[in-house]
């Protein structure tokens, strides 16, 4: 076998950059910190707009991360032990973990396998007359379908509550994600499209009502000091964090042209191979979030590729419904087949807005020499 340069590429390399931005996201946090509030300040307040505008809707709240976004909204919208909320078993566990955490029943619909989001096909056989609410989730940063989503919705008197939290920008023709259902909910954990230098997260929606609601959930019930309205929590954005974010969001349109270079040319290198990989539906616009390819000998391949300086992840090994700390909802395997079958096979190759070309060529060139010589 012909030698080849070692090299390490990261997943994602956040020092990257905050190099290309050093001196605004600096000096937004020094203004910060001159001013002294940190909590439920301007910078917040001024991120929530501009967030929002951003997905095309009317409010914004920030909270303290996604997981926290997705519990607020269900728990504003009244849903409570007894509901059924439906999703898919193939997404991060924070989406059906909000579902139980408010007290309702998740209730699983698979996937479709070339989007890897809820198969609008499969969903009105999971309403029950306790179905309250569905969960889409726009995984690896390609909408779901979204239009029979919502008529079904509309159909069965059901709220929509978007799990965008992998698709800031992410498109449903020409609509933002976020901007479908009565809201949508966003993370911006470091790594995400949009991330802080911590947690945070927000929800969006055209309902002035729901977001009063949820400014109430994030600061323990209080709508000005000491009236206790409802049971709240403590998770809010901070000022430091809104600070980075709108420093980020001026560049988020820019870094996802850049991922999706990245992707295309992933997929221009890659379409010989002997992989299943990430399809743009005509009416999406696919941020990458994660570029996602299928592999049948996965497993070997992500120890190849680790082997030999690429860090490879997957997104997810588990379905939600086969986790451990589900299993009191009594699932079998194959209870979720296209789930399970991309669970097993799925891989995530780095990308990043600052991956170098010659970055992804070296990827691919590992993925080639893996398939065409074990
Ligand atoms: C990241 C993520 C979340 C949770 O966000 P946190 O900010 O980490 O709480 C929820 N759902 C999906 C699909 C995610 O990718």
């Amino acid at each position: 076998m012909q030698r080849r340069e070692f090299r390490k590429i990261p997943f994602i390399d956040l020092v990257r950059q905050y190099e290309s931005i050093r001196n605004e996201i600096d000096s937004a946090i020094s203004s910060v910190i001159e001013r002294g509030k940190f909590i439920l300040g301007e910078n917040v307040e001024q991120f929530e707009k501009e967030f929002a505008r951003f997905c095309g809707v009317k409010y914004g709240v920030g909270v303290g991360s996604g997981a926290d976004a997705l519990l607020f909204a269900l728990k504003a919208l009244g849903i409570e032990a007894g509901d059924e909320v439906i999703t898919t078993p193939f997404t991060f566990v924070a989406t059906v973990n909000a579902i139980v955490l408010a007290g309702a029943k998740p209730v699983f619909v698979d996937i479709d396998p070339d989007t890897y989001c809820l198969s609008p096909d499969k969903l009105k056989k999971a309403i029950t007359s306790r179905t309250k609410a569905i969960i889409p989730v726009h995984l690896y940063g390609h909408p779901c379908d979204m239009k029979p989503i919502l008529e079904v919705a509309e159909e069965y008197g059901l709220y929509v509550v978007e799990d965008a939290c992998q698709a800031h920008g992410a498109q449903y023709y020409g609509a933002k994600a976020g901007s479908f259902g009565i809201c949508g909910c966003f993370s911006f954990y470091p790594t995400k499209n949009l991330g802080a230098f911590g947690d945070g997260g927000m929800v969006v929606t055209n309902d002035y009502e729901l977001a009063e609601r949820i400014r109430l959930l994030r600061a323990q019930g209080q709508r000005s000091r000491y009236s206790y309205e409802v049971i709240g929590y403590t998770s809010r954005l901070d000022e430091i964090q809104a600070a980075i974010l709108r420093v980020k969001l001026r560049h988020l349109e820019e870094w996802n042209e850049k991922r999706r270079e990245k992707a295309r040319t992933y997929s221009k290198l890659l379409s010989e191979l002997d992989l299943v990989l990430p399809i743009e539906k005509n009416y999406a616009k696919h941020v990458y979030h994660l570029y996602v390819i299928r592999c049948s000998r996965r497993d070997e391949l992500v120890t190849f590729l680790n082997q030999n300086g690429v860090e490879a992840l997957i997104h997810y090994p588990t379905p939600i419904h086969l986790a451990s700390g589900y299993r009191f909802m009594r699932y079998s395997s194959n209870s979720f087949p296209v789930s399970e079958r991309c669970a097993k096979e799925v891989v995530s190759l780095p990308i990043f807005p600052e991956l170098s070309v010659e970055e992804v060529e070296y990827v691919c060139s590992l993925l080639e020499e893996f398939l065409n010589s074990y």
